[in-house]
C-alpha cells in the first residue's frame, strides 16, 4: 500500500522539524544565574481517566523538549476501575518514573483530588505517597494530608464551567480559609484550552503561584496541534538550579511564567526577568550622514513576540506594533534626529499578561 506508507512519510516530515527543534533549543532563556525548567504538573492517564498508560506520558513530554512532569490521576473518580482495579495509586507515578529513568526528564509524584465545588479539584505536587491522599468523605482531609506531605497544593480550573457556570472563577469562603492557613499555594490559570484572567487576579491578591497545565487526557499530539507548530500549556518555574529542591522551593515563591498558546503570564518581575533574557537589540546603526538608526532585535525565545513601541521616536519602515517570530531577528528603522551610540526602547508585550487586562511594559537597552 505505497500510497499509505507515502502518507506516513509526510506526516513524519511534517511532525519531525517540531519536535527536533523542540529537543535541540530551549523554549526560553533563563535570566542570567538562574535555571528555568519548563514543567506540565497536571496530566492523566489510565488510571483514572486518561486513555493512555504512563510510559506514553514520558515519551510525549520527552518529545516535546519538557523537564518535568507529574502524573496526577484522580484519586476518587476511577472510571477504568472494572479494567483496572488500582488498589495502589502510586502505580502510575511508579510507571512514568520507570519509563524516565537514564533520561532528562524528572518525574514527580502527584495526584488530582477530586472534590465538588467547594473546593473543587486540587493538585497535589512534590508528596511522598498518594495513597494517604485518600478520603472520600471529607473535603479537606486530602488537602490538609498533602500539606503534611510537603506537598505543593494547587487548586485546579477555578473557571471550570461545569463548576462555573458562567466561566468565573471565584473564591468560595473555604478557599479563603485554605489561603490563610497556608494550605493552597497555586492556582491554575491555564487549564487544557482555557485562560482565567480572574484566577490571574486571584493569584495576585492571594500571592499564589500562577500555574498552567495540560490537564491531558487523550494524546497530547492531538490536543494541541502539535504537528502544526502547536505546543502544550507549560509552567516555566524560575529557580536557582535543576534540582527537585529549588524547582519546588521556586514553586512555593511563585517564581513561575505560564505559557499558554502564544500568551506569557506571570506576576510582573517574573515575566520581565523572562522577557528580558529573551529579546535582545543591538546598537544602532547609521548609514552614511543618515540619522536613521538601524536596530536589530532578536527574539531567543520559542515563542512570537507581539511588541508595541512606546518610546517617542517613530519608525521609517514599520509602525510601532510588530511581531518578532520564534528565534527570529526583526531589523526597525528608528528616526532619532541624532546620532545616538545607544538606545533605551521601552515596549509593551502585547501577549504578556501581567494581570485582569494588564500587559506588560519593559526597556530593553541596546548592546
Ligand atoms: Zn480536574
Ligand atoms: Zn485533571
Amino acid at each position: 500500500m505505497p500510497r499509505t506508507k507515502n502518507k506516513a512519510i509526510l506526516f513524519l516530515l511534517s511532525v519531525l522539524p517540531f519536535w527536533i527543534s523542540a529537543q535541540e533549543k530551549s523554549f526560553f532563556k533563563a535570566p542570567d544565574g538562574r535555571s528555568i525548567v519548563s514543567a506540565d504538573l497536571h496530566i492523566h492517564t489510565t488510571f483514572s481517566d486518561g486513555s493512555v498508560w504512563p510510559n506514553i506520558r514520558v515519551e510525549e513530554a520527552l518529545k516535546e523538549g519538557l523537564d518535568l512532569i507529574s502524573i496526577t490521576d484522580h484519586l476518587e473518580y476511577q472510571p477504568h476501575r472494572a479494567d483496572l482495579p488500582n488498589p495502589n495509586r502510586n502505580r502510575s507515578f511508579d510507571i512514568a518514573l520507570g519509563t524516565a529513568i537514564n533520561s532528562k526528564l524528572s518525574v514527580i509524584r502527584g495526584a488530582e483530588i477530586t472534590r465538588s465545588m467547594p473546593p473543587g479539584h486540587i493538585n497535589a505536587v512534590f508528596i511522598e505517597d498518594a495513597n494517604k491522599l485518600l478520603f472520600p468523605d471529607d473535603p479537606r482531609a486530602g488537602i490538609e494530608e498533602a500539606n503534611r506531605q510537603n506537598g505543593f497544593v494547587f487548586w485546579n480550573h477555578p473557571n471550570w464551567e461545569a463548576q462555573r457556570k458562567d466561566g468565573i472563577a471565584r473564591l468560595d469562603p473555604m478557599h479563603v480559609d485554605l489561603i490563610e492557613k497556608k494550605l493552597l499555594h497555586g492556582i491554575e490559570v491555564v487549564n487544557f484550552n482555557t485562560l482565567s484572567e480572574e484566577a490571574i487576579e486571584i493569584a495576585l491578591e492571594n500571592n499564589l503561584t500562577m500555574v498552567g497545565t495540560s490537564d491531558v487526557h487523550k494524546l497530547t499530539l492531538w490536543d494541541f496541534d502539535i504537528p502544526q507548530g502547536g505546543h502544550r500549556p507549560m509552567t516555566f518555574v524560575l529557580s536557582k538550579n535543576n534540582s527537585p529542591e529549588e524547582i519546588k522551593k521556586s514553586l512555593f515563591e511563585g517564581e513561575t511564567v505560564v505559557w499558554f498558546k502564544e500568551m506569557m503570564i506571570g506576576k510582573e518581575k517574573c515575566l520581565k526577568d523572562l522577557i528580558k533574557a529573551n529579546l535582545t537589540a543591538s546598537s544602532p546603526n547609521y548609514k552614511g550622514d543618515e540619522l536613521i538608526g538601524k536596530v536589530v532585535l532578536k527574539n531567543h525565545s520559542a515563542n512570537t513576540l507581539h511588541l508595541k513601541y512606546t518610546g517617542p521616536y517613530t519608525f521609517h519602515k514599520d509602525g510601532v506594533i510588530f511581531k518578532i517570530d520564534p528565534y527570529a531577528e526583526k531589523s526597525i528603522d528608528i528616526k532619532t534626529l541624532e546620532i545616538k551610540s545607544n538606545l533605551e526602547l521601552p515596549f509593551e508585550l502585547l501577549n504578556g499578561i501581567i494581570g485582569l487586562k494588564k500587559y506588560l511594559n519593559f526597556k530593553i537597552i541596546t548592546d
